[in-house]
């Protein structure tokens, strides 16, 4: 266990039964934060904040399908409710449905479904949320993102990650990063931090497994902008690109 710095801190983390937002979540309760693990399906997020409470670590379970405009509001009024702001919101949530599918053969409902979640349901919950991010004294909102998402490496022949080709997911984070420097402007008089992290290549359920990094390295850089002190930086894309040491990702 930690220092507790952020303790009385209030998080909510999206997609946590699992992956990298699971171990997120982990870090910040250890970190003496009070975390809602969210999660669409109600018995395997029971279970992940029950294995995670414990050792004084505060992590409570919060029914969350980020496409589910009524699980959202419900979602607010329960940490309404309980604190009245909140002071981290990790947008992690997220799909890639589309692997072995070539560029020109991806469909407009597996963008759909991308978008559904990867875009449209960080926007739902990201804006659902602002009033209680408004009341904490110094909010940060973290996007996971991804290299893939890099317009900049994209268009660049010589990058390893133009030989992934993923349409839907691909251009969902690009998306994403357009969000972030939208939020981060618009939310920058309020105090409130916005983040762009590319976790690096991480072995999770997402892609088979077949990342790289252990899902505890790809937590590191989400964890680190979500305890971003006040006045940190804002509107920025981090990460850790070709899985080397923690860089600024170009757009
Ligand atoms: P993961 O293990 O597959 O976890 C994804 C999480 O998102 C799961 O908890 C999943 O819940 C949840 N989710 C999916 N749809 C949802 C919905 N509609 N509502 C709420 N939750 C939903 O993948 P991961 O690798 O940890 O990914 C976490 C984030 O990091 C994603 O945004 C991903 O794009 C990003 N990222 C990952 C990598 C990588 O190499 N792994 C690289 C760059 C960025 P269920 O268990 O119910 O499906």
């Amino acid at each position: 266990m930690t220092n507790r710095r952020h303790r009385g801190e209030v998080a909510l983390v999206t997609g946590a039964n699992k992956g990298i937002g699971r171990e997120t979540a982990r870090r910040l309760a250890a970190e003496g934060v009070t975390v809602y693990l969210g999660g669409r399906d109600e018995e395997r997020g029971e279970k992940a904040a029950r294995d995670l409470a414990g050792d004084a670590a505060d992590v409570r379970f919060l029914q969350l399908d980020v496409t589910d405009q009524a699980q959202i509001d419900d979602a607010v009024k329960q940490v309404d409710e309980a604190f009245g702001r909140l002071d981290i919101l990790v947008n992690n949530a997220g799909v890639a449905i589309e692997w072995g599918t070539a560029v020109d053969q991806v469909t407009v409902e597996q963008m759909r479904r991308t978008y559904e979640v990867n875009v449209f349901g960080v926007v739902a919950v990201t804006s659902a949320f602002i009033p209680l991010l408004r009341r904490s004294p110094a909010a940060r909102v973290v996007n996971l993102s991804s290299a893939l998402g890099s317009l900049t490496l994209l268009s660049d022949p010589e990058q390893l990650v133009t030989s992934v080709g993923l349409l839907a997911y691909s251009s969902s984070k690009t998306a994403l990063n357009s969000l972030t420097v939208l939020y981060a402007h618009a939310l920058r008089e309020d105090g409130i931090l916005v983040n762009a992290a590319n976790p690096g290549f991480v072995a999770t359920d997402l892609n088979d497994h077949r990342g790289q990094l252990t899902i505890e390295q790809g937590a590191d850089l989400p964890v680190q902008l979500a305890l971003l002190g006040a006045g940190g930086p804002t509107g920025t894309f981090l990460g850790r690109h070709d899985n080397e040491e923690q860089e600024v990702v170009p757009w």
